[in-house]
């Protein structure tokens, strides 16, 4: 992609893993977000060890607070060399309101997925399904064990706007640039090679807005649009090379929350949005095939058991979180 720099795209699992992005500096690494759990951050970092380089991994940004993300941050710090994980201000304030409630929240849902994988193993019939089944049981299992116990890593750098690493490698500058997926969402751009790790304010499934800011989502990735990149690392999905899938996400989140503002407005309820707003009446989801483009990264990087498809049911999550959150400012 760019000299030193690497995107680790995350595997399906059922719990989500969320990519991470490395960049390797003159004397050490930063990586960008830390996977839902240590070990998965401690196979990354012997990874990079093993495959690209054997400086130390100095810095961690966390881009935002969600578990999938920040989880994994434990790994970092036992590593022996001396960590610094880097977050917006914001980011460290919601770890510490939220984080031990989320992975809580986790291994709560634990529980009934492996019943439910476990009804899917007993009625499975072909010997892909039974392994493929067998595998989803034991990734649970290892989750609830592992994270049972669990220490909480705060961030140990924090800023507002922005925060600059220089090196003559490539200058890192970790930039909040508006409330999109959360409250405190940060990029890493580095202006020589051409290169941004956006978290989730850009991926390649359709949006999470559980957490979101519907209203100002659409200028936050315009604003990052305006760096001078060649290629995005998301925090979800494919590698993205141009900005064309960023500006149909940016406008997907527009137009879906003018829509969902507009019946609102005149009262319809949620349940009647989620029947009426599909996949084929939204315009920006056939925009350049932006909703076969969501589709096919869901399927490749996602672990889907429901009963429609992957893109319908965050269609119907967009919808309400929208519903939920479009005052959210
Ligand atoms: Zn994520």
């Amino acid at each position: 992609m760019s000299d030193g720099v690497y995107a680790a795209l995350a595997r399906p699992q059922i719990l989500t893993n969320c990519n991470a992005a490395i960049f390797v500096n003159s004397q050490d690494v930063l990586v960008v977000d830390a996977h839902s759990k240590p070990s998965a951050a401690a196979a990354l970092i012997a990874q990079i060890k093993k495959e690209i380089t054997t400086k130390p991994v100095r810095y961690l940004v966390n881009t935002h607070f969600h578990w999938d993300h920040t989880q994994g941050d434990a790994a970092y710090k036992a590593n022996g060399a001396k960590v610094d994980i880097i977050a917006s201000g914001t980011t460290k304030r919601l770890m510490t309101q939220l984080s031990r409630n989320r992975l809580k929240e986790s291994l709560d849902g634990v529980p009934k997925q492996i019943d439910d994988v476990q009804a899917r193993l007993g009625k499975a019939t072909s010997a892909a399904d039974k392994e493929r089944y067998t595998d989803l049981l034991r990734q649970l299992k290892a989750y609830q064990a592992e994270m049972n116990s669990y220490t909480l890593e705060l961030p140990t750098i924090t800023f507002a706007k922005s925060h600059v690493i220089k090196d003559p490698a490539g200058d890192l500058h970790i930039e909040f640039h508006g409330r999109a997926h959360t409250a405190g969402d940060v990029v890493v751009f580095s202006p020589q090679r051409r290169v941004v790790a956006a978290g989730d304010v850009i991926i390649g499934f359709l949006p999470n807005i559980a957490d979101g800011y519907p209203r100002p989502w659409p200028a936050t990735i315009s604003s990052v649009g305006q760096l001078a990149f060649d290629h995005i690392i998301p925090g979800h999905g494919r590698v993205q090379h141009d900005r064309a899938r960023m500006t149909q996400m940016r406008n997907y989140i527009e137009e879906l929350t003018a829509r969902v503002e507009e019946g609102k407005k005149v009262g319809k309820p949620l349940a009647e949005l989620q029947q009426t707003l599909t996949m084929g009446s939204i315009k920006t989801m056939q925009d350049g095939g932006y909703g076969s483009y969501v589709a096919e990264n869901l399927e490749n990087f996602t672990v889907y058991l429901g009963q429609k498809t992957a893109v319908e049911d965050r269609l119907a999550a967009n919808i309400e979180a929208i519903y939920k959150n479009l005052d959210r400012a």
